[in-house]
């Protein structure tokens, strides 16, 4: 078990800087997502955590006690590269037991961890068995009894689900999770898949280019997004981007789009000129009383709900509405937007404005 906190955290190699100036903190037993597109310096602030990858900067606390120069062997973490890297020569048994045998753990103490490890696991009947016949999910299962049976401070996971097909991704994911929750262990997860992340996570930290975009809970990520790229990147489809010129100052509460008012959450913060109004799909609401203009392009027939393309006066749009409202192609329809969920945003990397909707909830890194 461990908090793990990382202080103005930085990497450079050469002249290019992987990860800038990064702050966090994961709390003891969080399950805890590192989010960002390829590239972004997820797995170089992993690396660091770990003590794989030296720091060029900022400092990695392991309850409390500064690690950055410690070597990884010294940091008591396990780390899941890949989660089907198997001793094929050995039974399930031997696989399991390997890092205690090496570690000079008594006989009989290997026996009784690796008999728990396979309870939770579930994999009791299997212990004897070659590894080479078993199926996917069995081999998962077995790789993750050998990092768990070192009871390690923390597990770090670089896509371990990454080389799986959806299904069965989705089913490791569930029993990942799971996992987790029986043994408690703090868990840091590297993933460019949004989605794991928000099912998977208690806590998600965004990164882009190096710099960490924001962290916190899921819904507060999804709800009250730091940023354009955050909220672009979360959600699916991702959130809407209004355009519009204009200006917004403290105490402000409407914003006029197309000559129409549109009301938003009191703003704690001003800002003038081009200006973003984020909205999700699902906040788009049809209204015969809204002077707020759309023609419809497109729907997309999804079930239970259907997605409509919108063309306003400020961009093309999206709205997740019931399937059971009928539109058209080509119908013209007013638009009303939940007022408590908008985000306004402003400047050069579209930064969320405080409001009385985000204050508190916004911490970028
Ligand atoms: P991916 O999912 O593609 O691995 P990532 O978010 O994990 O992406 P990193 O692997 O941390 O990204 O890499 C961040 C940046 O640092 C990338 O541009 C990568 O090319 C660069 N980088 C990583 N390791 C090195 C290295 N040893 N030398 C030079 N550049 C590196």
């Amino acid at each position: 078990m461990a908090q793990i906190r990382i202080q103005n955290l930085r990497k450079e190699f050469g002249a290019f800087t992987a990860v800038q100036s990064s702050s966090f903190t994961i709390e003891d037993g969080e399950f805890f997502m590192l989010l960002g597109p390829s590239g972004c310096g997820k797995t170089t602030t992993l690396r660091m955590m770990a003590g794989l990858e030296l720091p060029t900067g900022g400092e990695i606390f392991i309850d409390g006690e500064e690690v950055g120069m410690k070597p990884a062997s010294q940091r008591d973490i396990a780390f899941v590269f890949q989660m089907f890297a198997l001793y094929p020569h050995m039974n399930v048994r031997r696989n399991i037991s390997y890092p205690l045998i090496s570690q000079g753990v008594s006989k009989g103490e290997v026996r009784t961890r690796v008999e728990e490890i396979a309870r939770i696991l579930k994999i009791e009947d299997i212990l004897d068995k070659p590894v080479g016949g078993l199926s996917g999910g069995d081999r998962q299962r077995v790789a993750l009894g050998r990092a768990i049976v070192r009871r390690p401070k923390a597990f770090f996971m670089d896509e371990p689900l990454g080389a799986l097909d959806a299904e069965f991704r989705e089913h490791m994911a569930e029993e990942l999770r799971a996992l987790h929750d029986r043994i408690g262990a703090t868990t840091v997860y590297v993933t460019h898949d949004q989605l794991e992340a928000m099912q998977m996570g208690d806590k998600i930290v965004v990164m882009n280019h190096g710099v960490v975009e924001q962290f916190g809970m899921p819904q507060q990520i999804y709800d009250w997004p730091a940023s354009r790229f955050v909220a672009d990147f979360i959600g699916s489809p991702s959130m809407n981007f209004l355009e519009f010129e204009g200006m917004i100052g403290i105490g402000g509460d409407h914003v006029m789009l197309d000559g129409q008012r549109i009301a938003v959450p009191v703003q704690r913060q001003g800002a003038e000129g081009k200006l973003t109004l984020g909205v999700r799909p699902e906040h788009v609401r049809f209204s015969d009383a809204s002077g707020y203009r759309a023609k419809v392009i497109a729907t997309e027939y999804l079930g239970t709900t259907q997605i409509v393309t919108l063309a306003t006066a400020n961009g093309t749009i999206k709205a997740r509405i019931s399937s059971s409202d009928k539109v058209s192609q080509g119908q013209t329809v007013g638009l009303e937007f939940n007022p408590r969920t908008l985000t306004i945003f402003a400047g050069a990397r579209g930064h969320a404005l405080v409001s009385e909707g985000n204050e508190g909830v916004l911490r970028h890194g």
